[in-house]
Parts: structure tokens; C-alpha cells; sequence
């Protein structure tokens, strides 16, 4: 194996996806402590409190109790570089999470046993399942009294409609949890009074209850034996390509606050998750090892540092070697670049790296060249990797500096914001601009970053309309009289863009206009 193929071969690039409070920041926390990432517990909690707030968004974070960005981490274990995309939790962020989803190889996914699959997680569980991206269950806090995990079970199948197979099996559960039964290694993880963490082989079936005597009482044994023998005959059989193809998910058990479980987990995800995979681009599957360089731009997020007040954009590298100061090519412009700072991120820092590989994630210094979506390559003869998914945006507000003489840095702000990707900007024929947004809180995060970063503060007034539609013949948006229930604005690009109170307005307008052609995004025109 080449010196690239060898790389390659040892990432592994996944985000985690679950509910708010499941478990998300915890679980990666106690993966980065495994790592030797962190030294100490708490440094990834602390997003939450002071010390993690190297950037303004820390404080924003901080105030409302939730994440907003995504973050990058690199750390090692056992020879694997393991790459894993942090997503917000919060619904009103999702666009980010589905985005930064197409930049991961495979995805874990976090239930809480009381609470069981919840809303947040179906929601990206489909796109999950829709793109056949593999996915891993990690079911935590079994610290705590929840679901049997045989409802569990079932419920996975029901709710998300894919096959489940438990690695491990949890022995016991709130008061009485003492580890994990390893189905595949036959072997118990088990911590003792001190929690320090204990393995025991199993020789079979027969001696479990013998191996478990000094660690669990006779009723948790019992009932391990029974679930055990039930699952083993009328569970489904592990596949690994159902797995690889997102069909099954292999299910883990564990208490991540106090780390059960969870080395366990991260030794048999690495063995089972797919190594970076093939994409398909406008030239055909691209494979990773294939030595000429590509990657595209799924998050781009400015101000990461307050000292800087610098702009980085997130780039997933799909095949080839990244090296420092290369020379790339940008598909969307044909424009001519070098990378000359890109950095790495792991647990607390970002560092200037001098080479990466596929799996890998890069932050590459911003002056403005990219936009989300955008595909890089280390070739002149260029391709790309398609659009990523652009969500219709849902609240419309209308905003202005409040202060007329702060004008230029309003508009500087708003079109930066813009540029990133995750707001739109639109235009009314009077020059007022409105902000339309996937996410309610999205507008908190504006009002905020254009006062951190922009020094602006902003008048904004909520609007009533829901829906917005491209004109897609530009000549037609002039003969269209603006009427009470939409309004006709331009885009950040000068295309006419029609925006409605609500789908009856829609279908009003349709019904009146049937000769006006109207698109759902900017992309299909
Ligand atoms: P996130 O919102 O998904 O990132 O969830 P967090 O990791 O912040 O965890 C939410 C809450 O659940 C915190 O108070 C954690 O301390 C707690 N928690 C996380 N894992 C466990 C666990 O295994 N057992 C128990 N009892 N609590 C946990």
C-alpha cells in the first residue's frame, strides 16, 4: 500500500447526531479524554462556560444554553486519525447539521434510554438513511433508569425503519448498571466500586452467569441471560454490508458521563465504520486515493477568533494529498489559488498543518474567495461535487442600522453574513433589506454577530410572509404589481425573488399568474 492509501485507510470522519441533551458533548468528550485529546474532563463541557470562549460565539452559546456552530475535531487512537464534525443540536440550526452530514463517512447517533428516539433525531436520521450514510447507535446514560432495551430495539425499527444489532448488551440499568456484555468479543466491561474499568472473557453462554457472580446481583444475571438468549434467536443477524449501506445499525449501550462503555464503543466502531469512501462528481466517481487533490466547502464561518476577526472556510478533502501552499483550483470561478496557511482543529486549538488526507477536514484562510458548496481541485481541469442542499428559507425580517451614520459597516456585515450561506439576503425596490432565515434563532445570531463583529445594532421588524420563490424569467418580475400578501424583492445576485404570507397566497398567485414559471431556490435557475 502507497503512502496515500495508507492515510486513507486509517480515517474515520463522522458527526454525532442526537436530540439536545442526550449526550452529544459528553460522548465526545469522554472519545477526545480516550484520545489523549484533552487531559482533563470538562474541557468540551466548558463550551458552555468561560474557558472554551476563544470565539464570541462561545458567548452567545453561553446565553442561550445551546450550540450554534459546528465545530472540527482531530484526535488519534490506537493508530486511527479519527475526524469528528461536531453539529448543533438545536432544530433552528439544522441546515448547518444536514450540510456539515455530507462532509462525514459515517454518523453516530446518541438516544437517551428514558427518553428513546426523539423528534431532532428522526428528523436527521432521514437524511441520514436517504443518502445510506452508516450509522451507529450509541444509547447512553444507562446510569439511569429507561426503556428495556428491548423496546428500544424496537422502537429503532419502528420509528426509524432500520434493522438494529447489538453489539453489547447492557447489564443491568439505573442503580443496578455495572457495564457491558461485548456480544462479538464474548467478553464483559465492567467497572468496579472504584470505577476503574475491568474486562472479563467469556468462554460461552454457559459461563456468563459464573464469569458475573462477584459483579452483578442474581436478578440483573437472569435477566441478562434471558435478553441474551431472545436476541440470539430472534434478533437479526449482524451484516456488515447492511451496515456499510445504512441498513443496520449496530446498537452500543453505555453511561458516557462516567465513560461506561464508551471505550468499547469507539474500538469496534473503528473496526466496523467505513475508511473515507468514494463520491461521485460532475467527472465520475472520484475515489480517495486517486493522487490528484479535491474537496468542497460545506461550512464557512468568520470571527472564529476574536483576535483575528478571520474568516474560515471548511473544506472535506475526497481524494488526494493536501499540502501546504499548493496550488488548487476553485470549479465555481476557474480562479487560481494558494493555500497557505490552512489549519487543523482538535480538542482546543487549531494549528497550521503541512499535509492532510482524505477524511480530513481543513480550514482554509477566507478573504472572500469561497462560498458553501464550492468544489477545490489540485488540477486545472476542474469538476465538482454538486450542490449541497439549500433549505427554502421560512421567517422574513426586515432590518436596518439604527444608527443612519453606520450604514456602510450594515451593509459590509450583511452581505459577509450572507456570503456564509446560512441567512439570504433580499432587496425591496426602495433599497430596505430583509433577512430570510430557516431558523428563528438564526435571526438572534444576526442581530448579535452584526453588534460583536460589525459594531452595528439593528432595528428589525418580524414579517408575516412564510414562503419565498424565484421568478425564473427576470423580464416578468417588472410587469408584477406588488399586492398586499407578497412582495417582489431581488436576491443578493439581482434575481427577482416573490415572497408570500402563506401557500394560499402562493396558490392565489399561481391561479392569477399562470404564465409566471417559479422556482424553489436560486440553484435551478
Ligand atoms: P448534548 O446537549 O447532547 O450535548 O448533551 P450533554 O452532553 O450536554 O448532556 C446533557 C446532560 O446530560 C448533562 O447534564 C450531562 O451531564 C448529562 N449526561 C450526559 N451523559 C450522561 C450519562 O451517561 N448519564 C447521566 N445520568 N447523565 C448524563
Amino acid at each position: 500500500m502507497g503512502h496515500l492509501q495508507q492515510e486513507t485507510a486509517r480515517r474515520r470522519t463522522f458527526a454525532i447526531i442526537s436530540h439536545p441533551d442526550a449526550g452529544k458533548t459528553t460522548l465526545t468528550e469522554k472519545l477526545l479524554l480516550l484520545g489523549g485529546a484533552i487531559r482533563t474532563a470538562g474541557a468540551v463541557k466548558s463550551r458552555k462556560s468561560e474557558k472554551f470562549a476563544t470565539s464570541d460565539w462561545m458567548e452567545l452559546e453561553k446565553q442561550r444554553g445551546i450550540s450554534v456552530t459546528s465545530s472540527v475535531m482531530q484526535f488519534t487512537y490506537n493508530d486511527f486519525k479519527i475526524n469528528i464534525l461536531d453539529t448543533p443540536g438545536h432544530q433552528d440550526f439544522s441546515e448547518d447539521t444536514y450540510r456539515t452530514l455530507m462532509a462525514v463517512d459515517s454518523v453516530v447517533m446518541i438516544i437517551d434510554v428514558a427518553k428513546g428516539v426523539e423528534p431532532q433525531t428522526i428528523k436527521l436520521f432521514k437524511v441520514c438513511r436517504d443518502r445510506g450514510i452508516p450509522i451507529f447507535t450509541f444509547i447512553n446514560k444507562l446510569d439511569r433508569q429507561g426503556k428495556e432495551p428491548l423496546e428500544l430495539f424496537e422502537e429503532i425499527e419502528e420509528v426509524l425503519g432500520i434493522e438494529s444489532f447489538p453489539i453489547n448488551y447492557p447489564i443491568g440499568m439505573g442503580q443496578s448498571f455495572r457495564g457491558v456484555y461485548d456480544r462479538f468479543q464474548k467478553k464483559i466491561e465492567w467497572y468496579n466500586e472504584n470505577k476503574e474499568r475491568q474486562t472479563l472473557e467469556v468462554e460461552s453462554m454457559d459461563h456468563l452467569s459464573e464469569a458475573l457472580k462477584d459483579v452483578a446481583d442474581e436478578s440483573t444475571i437472569a435477566q441478562l441471560e434471558e435478553d441474551l438468549l431472545l436476541i440470539d434467536e430472534a434478533g437479526n443477524e449482524f451484516d456488515i454490508e447492511a451496515v456499510k449501506a445504512g441498513k443496520q445499525t449496530p446498537v452500543f449501550f453505555g453511561s458516557a458521563v462516567s465513560s461506561f462503555g464508551v471505550p468499547s464503543f469507539l474500538e469496534h466502531y473503528l473496526q466496523m465504520a467505513p475508511t473515507p469512501q468514494p463520491r461521485e462528481s460532475s467527472a465520475g466517481t472520484i475515489e480517495p486515493d486517486q493522487s490528484s487533490f479535491s474537496g468542497f466547502v460545506f461550512k464557512i464561518q468568520a470571527n472564529m477568533n476574536p483576535a483575528h476577526r478571520d474568516r474560515i472556510a471548511f473544506l472535506r478533502i475526497c481524494s488526494g494529498k493536501f499540502e501546504r501552499g499548493m496550488t488548487v483550483w476553485l470549479d465555481r470561478t476557474g480562479k487560481q489559488l494558494k493555500l497557505a496557511q490552512p489549519q487543523q482543529f482538535f480538542a482546543d486549538s487549531r494549528e497550521i498543518i503541512d499535509e492532510a488526507f482524505p477524511g480530513d477536514i481543513v480550514g482554509l484562510y477566507d478573504p472572500g474567495f469561497y462560498q458553501i458548496g464550492d468544489t477545490v481541485c489540485g488540477v486545472k481541469d476542474t469538476f465538482n461535487y454538486g450542490e449541497l442542499p439549500q433549505f427554502p428559507p421560512e421567517h422574513f425580517a426586515k432590518v436596518r442600522a439604527k444608527n443612519a451614520m453606520k450604514q456602510k459597516h450594515f451593509l459590509k456585515g450583511v452581505n459577509q453574513l450572507a456570503q456564509e450561506g446560512a441567512i439570504q439576503i433580499y432587496r425591496t425596490q426602495y433599497e430596505e433589506t430583509i433577512l430570510g432565515v430557516v431558523g428563528q434563532l438564526q435571526f438572534d445570531v444576526f442581530v448579535y454577530r452584526m453588534k460583536a463583529e460589525y459594531g452595528v445594532d439593528l432595528d428589525m421588524q418580524m414579517m408575516p410572509h412564510q414562503l419565498a420563490k424565484w421568478i425564473v424569467d427576470k423580464e416578468e418580475a417588472k410587469n408584477l404589481q406588488r399586492s398586499s400578501n407578497n412582495l417582489v424583492v431581488a436576491d443578493r445576485d439581482e434575481r427577482p425573488v416573490i415572497i408570500f404570507e402563506n401557500e394560499f397566497a402562493l396558490r392565489w398567485f399561481q391561479q392569477k399568474h399562470p404564465d409566471v414559471k417559479l422556482a424553489d431556490s436560486s440553484y435551478s435557475l
